[in-house]
């Protein structure tokens, strides 16, 4: 119920505008980089001391216009420049409904090839992230049309997915990040129970590990870690297949512990003052994180516009009965 009520929230437009105005609140400043791209490189500057590379994501929601999806493309090619500049290990996760993919296909393709083609001339990759299963499809066929271009361009498998296994064997020579998935799905298209999206992750990895180019395993679970490692040990997989990534502020000790066993790492970094409905999915996949925002909204008295208005709307939903 706590998951479906923070999906809710992170889908509240409302909400998210109110956020923008107010810089990081309620604890997302915890699990997001920075509000700009100053900020940004100096996170990354610090993880890349512990040997942790970065994928960087400019955050943004609601994108409708072509001048917000222009303005996020902007602002994308600048932190690609900043990565450049300062020689950053890092590269760039962007979503395509930002970029204009509910805008209009082609607008939005001309917007990801400038950025990836931009980012091409540094030797940067760009992941495309994947969203709900509405955008599946046009989001592998910005894929597809990219990949005739340029070779710095991947995307991401979500296990959740009944056809998850057909996605990873068409797209086994792209370099891919398989997650469990973070949106609200129907049991028509996706698995709705832990256990098989766990099983369905673990034969997914394995099967890319074996069979594809590059393998990005993000996920904050130690059983799928433990897991990977004792796979890649018993099958001779080099550490140069396959990296581990985690989102920027989980697991911190974690992170730092697989980077110094040796494992390649990845930090996915998110920044940018459009930090609200990343925030509520984080909280959506794991209410223990409403810690982080407990501490915020006790230990500060400046948090009240946002606070008060999560928290009443928060409120309303528990206390109504259980929707459909
Ligand atoms: C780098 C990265 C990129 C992603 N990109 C996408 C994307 O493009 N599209 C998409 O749909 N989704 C994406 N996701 C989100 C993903 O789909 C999951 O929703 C999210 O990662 C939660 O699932 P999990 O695998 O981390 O494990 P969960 O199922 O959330 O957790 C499993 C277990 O791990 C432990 N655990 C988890 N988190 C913590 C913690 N913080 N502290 C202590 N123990 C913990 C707990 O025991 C928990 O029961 C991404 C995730 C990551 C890490």
């Amino acid at each position: 119920m706590l998951k479906d009520l923070f999906i809710s929230l992170s889908q509240n437009q409302f909400l998210n505008s109110a956020a923008k105005k107010y810089g990081l609140k309620m604890g997302a400043q915890s699990v997001v980089a920075g509000t700009n791209i100053e900020e940004t490189i100096r996170s990354i500057k610090e993880l890349n001391a512990h040997g942790i590379s970065c994928t960087v994501d400019n955050l943004g929601e609601f994108v409708f216009k072509k001048e917000e999806a222009t303005e996020a493309k902007e602002q994308i090619l600048n932190v690609i420049e900043a990565i450049h500049e300062n020689q950053v290990d890092a590269h760039i996760s962007l979503k395509p409904t930002q970029l204009g993919l509910d805008i209009d296909y082609h607008f939005c393709l001309n917007n990801v090839r400038e950025i990836v083609h931009r980012a091409n001339n540094y030797g940067i990759f760009v992941n495309l992230d994947m969203e709900d299963y509405g955008h599946l499809n046009p989001s592998f066929d910005l894929l597809d049309e990219l990949s005739r271009e340029y070779d710095n361009v991947g995307t991401v498998i979500q296990a959740y997915f009944l056809r998850a296994e057909d996605d990873i064997q068409k797209y086994k020579n792209f370099r891919l990040r398989i997650v469990k998935g973070a949106y609200k799905e129907s049991e028509e298209v996706a698995y709705q129970d832990k256990k098989a999206i766990d099983a369905n992750m673990i034969n997914l990895i394995e099967w890319h590990l074996l069979n594809g180019k590059f393998t990005s395993i993000a996920t904050h679970d130690h059983n799928i870690i433990n897991h990977v490692k004792e796979f890649v040990k018993r099958n001779d997989i080099p550490n140069d297949k396959f990296e581990f990534q985690m989102l920027y502020g989980f697991r911190k000790e974690m992170q730092l512990q697989l980077a110094s066993e040796g494992y390649n790492f990845c930090t996915y970094v998110p920044f940018g003052k459009d930090w609200y409905g990343y925030f509520m999915r984080r909280l959506a996949e794991r209410p223990q994180n409403l810690n982080l925002v407990a501490k915020q909204v006790f230990n500060k008295k400046t948090n009240t516009v946002i606070g008060v208005a999560a928290g009443a709307f928060i409120l309303g939903r528990l206390t109504k009965k259980k929707s459909k």
